[in-house]
């Protein structure tokens, strides 16, 4: 036996019409706000984003391309060096290099994860979001640190590990994106990379701490993770091949939201 729905159901609970607040309590999902005449349904379904804020959305996509701006700066930064004696490169625009891509790369990142400001907030913020600023600002200090001083394997450690971190922090916030975008299997994909680059960053904390304990501060010596360590170094090239496919499908799929919410804003009026 199927259960029918009601005819006449109406909003229960406090859900503002995305487009100009007003509450749609009391109103049937089937009408128009009386406010704006925006479909009730856009408002119900606003945790897609596809019925987001269209300015939120392009400017997550604007931060997605300035992150990956300043992470091609600082890769180009890092092959540069090897260029030097056929005579391409000269070296004192490493640290010019080095503050365009760490300042390209810090606001794309708080771009890229802008608070998503609504006012029935019924999915809520991604937590997420706040880690990868965190994990993004830190990368960027270690990075600075260890360029400006002597060259040390515990401070390469701490670049490595907190990009290992800051990777695993923005799978956390694609799955949440993913969830919401027009390709929701995407989620899948992010999940997979999620748990493989979390073991692994895991394994190389424990490896860590197990070489400090040791008095091994410098992490070159033998420890008795030194195999697995080893393993997953290797296991980080075709999951770095996954992340970027990842990204690849994310900003075509955020391009398709984006590009559907400007039509239904447009549609608005
Ligand atoms: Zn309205």
């Amino acid at each position: 036996m199927s259960n029918p729905e009601p005819t006449h159901a109406t909003i229960a609970e406090d859900i503002s019409c995305v487009v100009c607040g007003y509450n749609l309590r009391t109103l049937s999902p089937d009408l128009v706000c009386p406010e704006c005449g925006t479909l009730v349904q856009h408002s119900l379904m606003s945790e897609k984003l596809a019925f987001c804020n269209q300015e939120w959305l392009g400017g997550i996509i604007r931060g997605f391309y300035l992150l990956v701006l300043g992470l091609g700066v600082l890769a180009a930064m890092s092959v540069l060096p090897f260029t030097a004696s056929f005579g391409f490169f000269q070296g004192d625009a490493l640290p010019l290099l080095t503050i365009l891509g760490s300042t390209f790369l810090v606001i794309g990142a708080f771009n890229f994860t802008a608070r998503e400001r609504r006012r029935n907030n019924r999915i809520g913020n991604s937590r997420s979001r706040h880690l990868l600023r965190i994990l993004i600002l830190a990368w960027v200090a270690f990075m600075i640190s260890h360029g400006i001083s002597r060259p040390s394997l515990l401070l390469t450690g701490a670049v490595l590990h907190s990009l290992l971190a800051s990777i695993v922090a923005s799978l956390a916030y694609v799955r949440w994106l993913a969830a919401r975008s027009a390709n929701p299997g995407l989620q899948q994909l992010a999940r997979i990379l999620y748990l493989a680059f979390s073991s692994i960053l895991l394994i190389w904390v424990i490896d860590s701490i197990i070489g400090l304990l040791a008095g091994n501060p410098d992490l070159s010596g033998w420890s008795p993770l030194a195999g697995v360590r080893m393993l997953s170094g290797c296991a980080l090239v075709p999951l770095g091949i996954g992340y970027i496919v990842l990204l690849f499908f994310l900003i075509v799929t955020l391009h398709v939201d984006c590009r559907n919410a400007r039509k239904l804003a447009a549609r608005n009026g």
